[in-house]
Formats: C-alpha cells, sequence, structure tokens
C-alpha cells in the first residue's frame, strides 16, 4: 500500500501491480491472495479520498506471458489516458491532493492493523475478495481513528510503554512522567496494552481530541526513598 501511495505521490496518473496466477507462485502461494485483497483495500481507500479508483490495477500475467503483458499494458495506459491526469480529474488542486494522499499514507500501520484479519484471508475465489470492505467499514475507518494518551496523574514512569513502542513515539526516562509523541505515533495500541494494570495511565481516545502535553517543568517524579 506504501508504495503505491508513494507512487501517486510522486506523479503517476495510474499504478498496475502484476503477479503470476493465483496458487502458482513458487515461493509464497499466498503472496498473491494477500495482494487481491490489499487491492480491494487500497482501491476503496483511494475513492474515499476522491481519486478516481481505477487508476490502480492488479492483474495476473506470468513471465512467459509476453505478448498478454504488452497487450495489458497497452489496454491499462490507454485507460489511464482517457482517465486524464491524477488529481485535476478528479477536481483537485495539487495540495489537495497531496495533503490527501499524506493523510492516508499516515494511516497505513493503523489500517494494517485495524485490518490485518481480513487481510490475511485467504478465499479460493478471488471475486470474492471485491465484497470484503464495505463502504460503511471504510468510513468508519476515518472516523474512528483513535488517539493515544498518558495521564500524567496516573504515569509512574515505569518505562515500559517507551521501552515497547515500535517507532519510538514516546518521550520520558527513570523520573520524568512519559508523553506520546502524537505525531510519530502510529496507533498501534503497544502502550495501551503494555502499561501495568495497577498504573493504568494510558488512554485510548477516540472521537476527543487529545489534551496537550504536560508542561516540562511539571513531569519530573519525585520519589520516596525506601527506608532502611
Ligand atoms: S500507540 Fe503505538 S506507536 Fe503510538 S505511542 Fe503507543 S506504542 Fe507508540
Ligand atoms: S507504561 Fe504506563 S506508567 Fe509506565 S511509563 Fe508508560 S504510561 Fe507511564
Amino acid at each position: 500500500m506504501a508504495f503505491i501511495l508513494r507512487a501517486f505521490s510522486g506523479g503517476a496518473d495510474g499504478v498496475i501491480i502484476c503477479s503470476c496466477w493465483p496458487g502458482e507462485c513458487h515461493y509464497v502461494p499466498e503472496g498473491n491472495y494477500n495482494a487481491v485483497s490489499m487491492m480491494n483495500l487500497t482501491r476503496k481507500l483511494l475513492g474515499h479520498i476522491g481519486i478516481n479508483p481505477e487508476r490502480l490495477r492488479l492483474q495476473w500475467v506470468t513471465a512467459s506471458e509476453g505478448i498478454q503483458f504488452a497487450q495489458i499494458v497497452t489496454d491499462f495506459t490507454a485507460k489511464v489516458k482517457d482517465l486524464g491526469p491524477l488529481g485535476t480529474s478528479e477536481g483537485m488542486d495539487e495540495n489537495e491532493l497531496k495533503s490527501k494522499l499524506q493523510e492516508v499514507t499516515k494511516l497505513i500501520p493503523y489500517i494494517k492493523i485495524v485490518k490485518r484479519e481480513k487481510l490475511l484471508l485467504h478465499l479460493d475465489n478471488v471475486e470474492e475478495y471485491n465484497n470484503l470492505y464495505t463502504s460503511d467499514e471504510i468510513e468508519s475507518l476515518f472516523s474512528e481513528i483513535p488517539s493515544y494518551y498518558i495521564d500524567p496523574e496516573k504515569c509512574r514512569a515505569c518505562g515500559t510503554c517507551r521501552r515497547r513502542c515500535p517507532v519510538e513515539a514516546i518521550d520520558g526516562d527513570k523520573n520524568l512522567i512519559h508523553i506520546i509523541d502524537q505525531e510519530k505515533c502510529i496507533k498501534c495500541g503497544t502502550c495501551l496494552a503494555s502499561c501495568p494494570p495497577r498504573f493504568g495511565a494510558v488512554k485510548k481516545l477516540v472521537g476527543e481530541s487529545v489534551p496537550p502535553p504536560i508542561p516540562e517543568e511539571k513531569r519530573t517524579i519525585v520519589r520516596k526513598k525506601k527506608e532502611g
């Protein structure tokens, strides 16, 4: 998904992914089934942000099908020419297109986590993948984007969430209340799952804004010295 969005962000008017036929891969038999699911999801996401999904095509063609490959590329090129330049044909100016593509690109890790079960489904009939993601589902993906927040009143600076965060989005130290950098956070939820229940300091927020971070001068935790 990231490669596709990068191609569109880089100015491609169309993207075609070619793969061997389902069941014919010698190396990773699940790969092209996963690709169908990913393509369907990506097409729905493109549609959601106002980009014509026909700009993205998945095509089965093996290395021995040279003539077919040439025809497929010729057809797709003609199709993309018909669709016109990306963005302006959709009624978007350059900045709007860029910001919409950036918005989805930033959400890729979150989307892949939320949709991981469907993305890994193996359906023998590839046509069934077409109905895998409903419009409501795609809509809720965007309307239910969570944010994670550390409650400064509850954080005891144990460091567990900071060590487990996969993208180093959490700032903190031994005696410093931890803070999540919302720009770096990929919304994986690991901090929520890893904060010890006796602290319960991480909150998942949906549909509400994240409170501003605690001021630096108030972040230090003064611990009582152990007696004896
Ligand atoms: S949700 Fe994931 S990425 Fe965001 S701060 Fe928590 S652990 Fe890090
Ligand atoms: S795991 Fe919980 S208590 Fe520990 S540093 Fe993170 S938010 Fe604070």
